[in-house]
């Protein structure tokens, strides 16, 4: 079957075939006719099946057959790679049509986005708390939509964003055509379902059950404290070109991709404390080579676009076995071939019978011939939650004592000098540095292990500050 079936645009097919797109993906095949007629649709597909082309392409040609006032389509998605990489996928798809499109997704200015608005752009690609933000506005309307898509709903849903959904859905109109996409569809979605969509047609309803072909999968077990040295060892094989490899943690994701630098891999790190701009330096730096490794979590990785992986390595071994599935998914895409390992420590074992339950097989175990399993290992990459708690402590002791300083500059008071150091504690003086270093907080006064102060009772030297009782407040409780 080719593109030319569909009975598309001529200037749309162009856009196909620059992108060397020779035939529909199965999912294109049965979404893209009931979709061109105009009716709803529910398709379980997951990312990497060609879904994106297979709403867009749709859409893109009905919006061409009649003129109308945009935003005209909604595409709701849950991340911004993923709003950005649909954004992408249109600008190519329908680069040569008139069809307008932009992305509404935070992390950026609010400007651009409320010019997409009001300029009435055809297409808006939107995560949902953003879009809620333009909402409060009265350029943000909806008047003019004819097209709704929901985009990986049930990862919407596991990010918690069914409440936003539900109120983005009041202000849209009520006549339009809805289409569907979800990897999944648990009972929340099901019943989304049965209220948004109109006579629907439902496309492989059935689950995913397992990884796409071509994917050769391994479990490396490994003790817990040996897998930063285990993973060096994997990497010293120059197959692993470009690797996504998976930590339960943002933490992780940070610690392990600190570690492997001070090895001379190349890496970085992308997860939800990053920034947009880090995201996406990190993203096209992965895609560009400069990257050989992209340490990723889950959330941040779902979704994204990146058609060379040659390998995932899962750091960590998911609890769930549609995480793993969706993880290993992310190599062999588009017909490629791809490896999957996940390193597993004894503790983990139970997740991997979860997973070979799911999968319906076995999975091989490998070991490294030249690797010390019995080895001890330096490196850590769970801080005990005693230290971590300790230095969040401390980080806020010194900002109390910072914060103080500052209302008192503020308020215009000279303390007297400090009876131990004759230094004052605040003001243009050495007593800044004082503080601010390593004698500040709970260094300076000390604290016990449950933090609280054992600051003497009437260790001030100074009067309190305006809002001083808030700061004061003993830590721990
Ligand atoms: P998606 O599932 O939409 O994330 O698409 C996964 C990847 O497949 C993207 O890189 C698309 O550009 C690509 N793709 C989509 N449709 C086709 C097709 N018919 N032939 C080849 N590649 C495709």
């Amino acid at each position: 079957m080719s593109f030319s079936t569909f009975g598309f645009h001529a200037d749309i097919l162009r856009g196909i075939k620059d992108l060397a797109y020779t035939r529909p993906t199965p999912v294109q095949i049965s979404a893209i006719p009931p979709a061109m007629l105009g009716r709803d649709v529910l398709a379980c597909a997951a990312t990497g099946s060609g879904k994106t082309a297979a709403f867009l392409l749709p859409t893109i040609h009905r919006l061409m057959s009649h003129p109308g006032r945009g935003p005209r389509a909604l595409v709701l998605t849950p991340t911004r790679e993923l709003a950005a990489q649909i954004h992408q996928n249109l600008q190519e798809l329908a680069t040569h049509t008139r069809i307008s499109g932009a992305a509404v997704f935070g992390g950026v200015a609010m400007g651009p986005q409320e010019h997409a608005f009001r300029t009435h752009v055809d297409i808006l690609i939107a995560t949902p708390g953003r879009l809620l933000d333009h909402l409060r506005n009265s350029y943000a309307s909806f008047a003019g939509l004819e097209i709704l898509i929901l985009d990986e709903a049930d990862r919407m849903l596991d990010m918690g964003f069914l409440p936003d959904i539900r109120r983005i859905l009041r202000v849209l109109p009520a006549h339009r055509q809805t289409l569907f996409f979800s990897a999944t569809m648990p009972p929340e979605i099901r019943h989304l379902t049965s209220e948004l969509l109109k006579n629907p047609v439902t496309l492989q309803l059935e689950r995913q059950s397992a990884p796409a072909v071509g994917i050769t999968q391994a479990i490396y077990p490994v003790p817990a404290h040996l897998k930063t040295s285990l993973l060096l060892e994997m990497l010293r094989d120059e197959e692993l070109v470009s690797v996504i490899c998976f930590t339960r943690t943002k933490h992780r994701a940070n610690r392990l991709a600190d570690f492997l630098k001070r090895h001379n891999i190349s890496c970085v790190p992308i997860h939800g404390n990053r920034s947009q701009a880090q995201r996406t330096a990190a993203l096209a730096g992965f895609k560009s080579g400069q990257f050989r490794l992209l340490v990723a979590t889950d959330i941040a990785a779902r979704g994204i676009d990146i058609s060379d992986v040659s390998h995932v390595i899962n750091f960590d071994c998911p609890h769930l076995a549609d995480d793993y599935i969706h993880r290993v998914g992310r190599t062999g895409r588009a017909s490629a071939t791809g490896d999957a390992f996940t390193l597993v420590s004894p503790e983990e074992e139970s997740n991997v019978r979860v997973i070979e339950r799911a999968i319906g097989k076995r999975l091989p175990r490998v070991t490294l011939p030249e690797f010390d399993y019995t080895r001890q290992s330096t490196e850590k990459l769970e801080v005990p939650l005693a230290q971590r708690i300790a230095a969040i402590r401390q980080r806020k002791a010194q900002e109390h004592v910072r914060r103080d300083q500052k209302a008192q500059r503020a308020s215009g008071f000279q303390p007297r000098p400090h009876p131990e150091s004759g230094f004052h504690r605040s003001g243009g003086n050495p007593s800044r540095t004082e503080v601010d270093g390593n004698r500040g907080g709970n260094q300076r006064y000390g604290s016990d292990r449950r933090g609280r102060s054992s600051r003497p009772a009437g260790g001030r030297h100074f009067p309190p500050a305006s809002g001083e009782s808030r700061h004061r407040r003993p830590m721990g409780r």
